[in-house]
């Protein structure tokens, strides 16, 4: 019996009023467990008492939140109301009076509770209920509280599996009939119960046996062909959610495959692609569609690498794999069923915990006659004060050579037109004096001058793939002339013959040149405008020079002209929602409907054979150039090409990056790429990104310039999968594909398509070569060395920047010595060119005449290393260097003949360190592809461990916070930027990058590794673009004002510099940057890396994995039961159709 004064209490609280049930928490928890404890004694026969106690905690968990079922559930309250479910069923004459609102109530708590399948499995409950359900077979209500408990039991897969033994799916397929109208809602039930049975891979073994298969693609095809209303959408696709459970195993694909439902199902998706109403069907059968496709090998001979390199010490040379599809892997049948009570995997594995490796560790390993090699490379450190005046004599008398315009910040000074008429002070004329549009003028506080005119452009169409006013502009943002269209049908050149010149030949030799050459001369004399910091003949002077693993004969148009992007910036695209299930339904009609598939290999590197003659109607292709990346073209249909590109040297893997001339086009025609053996799991490509396209004839026009182009561009897993077999680890993994759309701006046109905006090694050579010109030496102290020479023979240049003293005076010399050291590094990875247009923009900005420059200059001695693989950026690499492994991982234990670059660099940062000189900020600029802006990733101690929950040292750690000056600051300058994405994570799987080496052995604190999106930015002024080279270059420029703001907060600046800094900013900048930095909102640093570019958090609309969405089904489980109570007094059957009173004994 209950007492009465727990019913007492229990109605007082519940017909309080919502004030009051708010003042009275203490009350309501007495309540609550009092109820439970109540009802825990179980020995009630009371039908009164049960009823209305089911009723009180019926009413107190409808109320408030989720809250207090789980307080429920953590007093006991499951095992309690299953006991009272197996103690009612199993009496003399069960009541549906209490069964019918105890299951309700069942499943709403077992819907909270992970443990509750096993609850069930414990109390019996399962069995009662198994029985409960037979029984009332042909009684619908009490039938479908009996299938809402079942659903529930079976959310855990382990109780879900003892179902199916106790044959709960054949009792389910006696519900589940064809099409009917009456007693849907007990239908759907049904359905959804066996959806979730079929998440137990027994399950699914037995009805595989049982031939489910067959019967559930009946099933769904009678009620997709009689529900023409579709209202019953949602019971046609829980009958599609066991089918696609059912195919997770091979078996299960087998026997869909035998039963023709690839065909039932595609002609399925092409009756109802565009009715939105029948969403969740057309993604149950997309996802279906998917895994059934049967899995191929690429085609390719190998994957392997189509270049090889003899590299030193390289174990790779290996055994190229042939493709077998009988190697394929099978991905399913074995597996064992999995609770999902399992414990989620942690996210925070990979942190560093161990403390001994979270520690300073400067042990130097180098001796030090080996460091000694390393102050050639300092010669700043032994300047002494006859040096400048023997070098240019008292009376400097330089000539500005043709590319000398110091004053000149093209990053920057790009951005505003004016800027260009106030560029031609002489050398001797302080640039203070002038009225200087500086960097300051850019910063966020002043962000709205930054235009991105861009903006409003109308959205581009698959007709008009291509921007219409992104080609009128050329790189100086003037209209093209009439005359260059003139000359350009005059001339009548063959696109093919100068879109891709030969390097064989100089031109200031041309008398030896070839035919190509002769025509790319006369070109260039046609065209010539001087593209700021760069020079064809001194690009094609150095092309000769770089040496590449193939040794490529030709250079691609655009990088010898220097062509980039126009100066405004262009939007992301808006993605079509449907593309990528279009997509893929066209890869299924390949299977499906094979007769229009041309498939016709068009190029190919290993088959060098099949090159096309220029007679041939189909696109030809080239990729042999440097950086270039294209292995192979098939021509799947007249207008649309399959791609794949090649893995990195010496290597089976990396392909992200590509980069390949494409000609012989016909305009007007929208021509469709997709590139098929892409790596990554996710892409910006998803998220508005496009890749870039240069036409030649567009140049040729005069409006020579890379344009993101491209629509109903999507990134998705395929059906292609990697040999088991295949060494690197990398057995049985899926690829992707990039599918985009073109359209050529012209007939017979030479265009180049690119991952992103290339740079190439000869672009960086030539680029040093004119700063190096341009600068003024009694401004800039500039010098270029060679760190070393890389595996392929290249020189890896360093540069150094610093002023010179400001005279002898024994004060100003060792203010010159003093001068600190800053370190930044770039392009380690060579597909991410992104980098190396912010190195450009850093580059260019330390030796220009703005004044923060010149304080940048004469207050630290900066030393780059703009491209730490050279070899790989020229072969057309992604990833690796010649000897096929990510240098970004050898910063541990380098070795002198195996990674020069990274063994040299590390050098001089120890002799740096050695001498006292240990950098201030050490930072690696990387390109990232799943991420948009611009962020930091920094090293810190305390915040890993507390983000990997790790209680040693705990508070009582002392850290300088120092490491997150530098990214607040850069958050409020630079407009790219953006705090909340940096993390300060030390990782595992990252212990042997610059940023942890440098930071751990080196003892710098501000160690970073920069990363910039190949796409653009989601926050500030640049929101909703793409970046273009300018964007990215002014990343560079803010990078150096934020190391200047940081010094200028330090302790150690000087007055000096700070009463220069003061004068120069003015009052209100200084105010934004100094005031707010310090103020700067909190950051979130939770984001951890699961590789340089961790998993996308965006949501992908059309995730090939998603199963059904628990929290969807449980909100939904929830509604149908409050809709049953709320209804449970009122005449039942509007959907049941029968005027049916629920009396009878169960
Ligand atoms: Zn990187």
């Amino acid at each position: 019996m209950v007492e009465p004064p727990v019913l007492d209490a229990f109605s007082m609280y519940f017909t309080g009023s919502g004030a009051r049930e708010h003042q009275s928490n203490k009350w309501q928890l007495l309540a609550k467990a009092r109820c439970l404890s109540v009802l825990s004694l179980q020995n009630s026969s009371d039908k009164a008492s049960i009823l209305a106690i089911l009723q009180v905690i019926s009413d107190l968990l409808s109320v408030g939140t989720d809250r207090r079922i789980y307080y429920m559930i953590s007093k006991g309250g499951s095992e309690a109301l299953l006991q009272t479910l197996v103690d009612t069923a199993r009496s003399a004459s069960p009541d549906s009076d209490i069964l019918l609102p105890l299951f309700r109530l069942l499943a709403k708590v077992g819907l909270r509770d992970k443990k509750f399948g096993q609850k069930a499995l414990e109390s019996e409950a399962l069995d009662v209920t198994l029985i409960l359900a037979r029984k009332n077979l042909s009684h619908s209500q009490n039938l479908l509280h009996c299938l809402w408990a079942l659903r529930v039991f079976a959310s855990s897969v382990t109780t879900g599996a003892m179902l199916g033994i106790n044959g709960a799916m054949e009792l389910l397929f006696k519900v589940i009939s064809p099409y009917t109208r009456k007693h849907t809602r007990t239908i759907r039930a049904a359905t959804e119960v066996l959806a979730a049975l079929l998440k137990s891979k027994s399950n699914c073994r037995r009805a595989v046996n049982r031939g489910y298969v067959t019967s559930l693609l009946r099933l769904h095809q009678d009620w997709h062909s009689h529900d023409v209303t579709n209202t019953y959408v949602l019971i046609r696709h829980e009958l599609l959610l066991c089918l696609r459970h059912i195919v997770t195993l091979r078996s299960g694909r087998e026997a869909f495959l035998a039963a023709q439902g690839m065909e039932t199902l595609f002609s399925i998706a092409q009756t109802c692609l565009e009715n939105k109403s029948m969403e969740p069907v057309i993604s149950a059968v997309i996802q279906i569609l998917r895994q059934c496709y049967p899995e191929s090998p690429l085609p390719l001979v190998t994957t392997r690498s189509a270049y090889t390199f003899p590299a030193p010490g390289s174990s790779s040379s290996g055994l190229p794999q042939g493709l077998a599809e009988e190697d394929l892997e099978d991905d399913g049948d074995e597996e064992m069923d999995k609770d999902s009570d399992a414990e989620a995997v942690k996210e925070d594995d990979d942190l560093e915990t161990d403390m001994n490796k979270l520690s300073p560790n400067p042990g130097f390993d180098l001796p030090e006659e080996e460091l000694a090699q390393y102050a050639v490379m300092c010669p700043e450190l032994s300047y002494n004060c006859e040096e400048l005046e023997s070098k240019y004599g008292d009376d400097l008398n330089i000539k500005a050579t043709p590319f000398a315009n110091h004053h000149h910040i093209p990053s920057v000074a790009s951005l505003r037109q004016q800027c260009f008429n106030r560029e031609h002070s002489s050398w001797g004329q302080e640039s203070e004096d002038t009225d200087h549009i500086s960097i300051l003028h850019l910063v966020k506080g002043g962000k709205s001058s930054i235009r991105p005119s861009s903006k409003q452009r109308p959205v581009m169409n698959g007709n008009q793939s291509i921007p219409q006013n992104g080609f009128g502009i050329d790189s100086s943002g003037h209209d093209a002339s009439d005359d260059s269209q003139a000359s350009l049908e005059q001339a009548a050149w063959d696109i093919e013959a100068i879109s891709c010149p030969r390097i064989t030949a100089s031109f200031s030799n041309s008398t030896k040149s070839e035919e190509g050459n002769e025509t790319a001369e006369k070109l260039l004399h046609a065209h010539l405008k001087n593209t700021p910091f760069h020079d064809p003949h001194l690009y094609m002077a150095n092309a000769m020079r770089t040496r590449s693993a193939v040794g490529f004969k030709m250079m691609a148009l655009p990088d010898l002209w220097g062509h980039c992007p126009p100066t405004t910036a262009q939007p992301m695209l808006d993605r079509k929602l449907g593309v990528q299930r279009i997509k893929i339904l066209e890869d299924v009609r390949r299977l499906l409907q094979p007769s229009d598939v041309i498939n016709k290999v068009v190029f190919s590197l290993d088959e060098p054979w099949l090159l096309q003659g220029p007679a041939s109607s189909c696109l030809r292709f080239q990729s042999k150039f440097e950086s270039g990346n294209l292995r192979k073209a098939i021509q799947v249909r007249e207008f649309e090409y399959d791609l794949l590109v090649n893995a990195d040297v010496n290597s089976s893997q990396h392909q992200q990056w590509f980069y390949f001339k494409v000609s012989g086009m016909r305009t007007a025609v929208i021509y469709r790429f997709n590139i098929i053996n892409c790596e990554k799991p996710n892409s910006q490509f998803n998220y508005g990104m496009q890749p870039t396209l240069y036409s030649v004839k567009e140049a040729l026009l005069g409006r020579p310039a890379w344009i993101r182009t491209g629509s109903e561009i999507c990134y998705y897993k395929n059906r292609y999968r990697q040999n088991a077999a295949a060494v690197d680890g990398a057995s049985g993994k899926h690829y992707y594909t990039l599918t985009f759309a073109v359209t050529f701006p012209h007939n017979d046109d030479a265009c180049y398509l690119a991952y992103h905006y290339p740079y190439t090694y000869s672009t960086l050579m030539t680029h040093l070569e004119i700063l190096e010109r341009s600068i003024d030496p009694r401004q800039v102290y500039f010098r270029q060395d060679v760190l070393c020479q890389t595996l392929g023979g290249n020189p890896c240049p360093l540069v150094t920047i610093t002023a010179f003293p400001e005279s002898n005076s024994a004060e100003h010399l060792e203010q010159f010595r003093c001068r600190p050291y800053q370190v930044i590094t770039a392009r380690v990875h060579p597909g991410e060119s992104n980098a190396s247009w912010v190195m450009k923009g850093t580059l260019e900005f330390l030796v220009s005449s703005d004044p923060v420059a010149k304080l940048l200059r004469e207050n630290f001695v900066f030393k780059i290393i703009p491209m730490l693989n050279p070899d790989g950026v020229i072969n057309g690499n992604h990833r690796c260097s010649l000897r096929g492994e990510d240098l970004n991982r050898q910063w541990l234990i380098p070795q002198a003949h195996l990674q020069p670059t990274i063994y040299h660099t590390k050098g001089l940062l120890h002799y740096l360190s050695s001498i006292g000189k240990g950098p201030v900020v050490f930072c690696d600029f990387h390109g990232h592809s799943q991420k948009k802006n611009v962020f930091l990733y920094g090293c810190s101690m305390k915040e890993t461990l507390w983000q990997a929950g790790c209680t040693v040292g705990g508070s009582a750690l002392l850290e300088d916070v120092s490491y997150r000056m530098l990214p607040k600051i850069l958050d409020k300058l630079a407009p790219a930027f953006t705090m909340n994405s940096c993390s300060f994570l030390v990782e595992k799987s990252r212990a042997s990058t610059a940023r942890v080496v440098v930071w751990r052995e080196l003892g710098v604190s501000r160690s970073y590794t920069m990363e910039s999106s190949y796409c653009g930015c989601n926050q500030g002024p640049y929101q909703g673009l793409q970046f273009g080279t300018r964007e990215l270059e002014e990343m560079g420029a803010m990078f150096c004002l934020g190391l200047l703001v940081m010094e200028l907060r330090s302790a150690r600046c000087s007055h000096k510099l700070l009463a220069r800094a003061t004068a120069l900013l003015n009052a209100d900048v200084l105010d934004h940057y100094l005031q707010r930095c310090s103020s700067s909102s909190s950051s979130s640093s939770r984001f951890s890396e699961v590789d340089d570019e961790p998993s996308c958090m965006e949501e992908i609309d059309y995730s090939a994995d998603s199963s059904s969405d628990p929290e969807h089904n449980l909100a939904e489980l929830d509604r149908q039961i409050q809709e049953c109570a709320f209804n449970k007094d009122e005449e039942e059957g509007t959907e049941e159709g029968i005027g049916q009173r629920r009396r009878s004994v169960p």
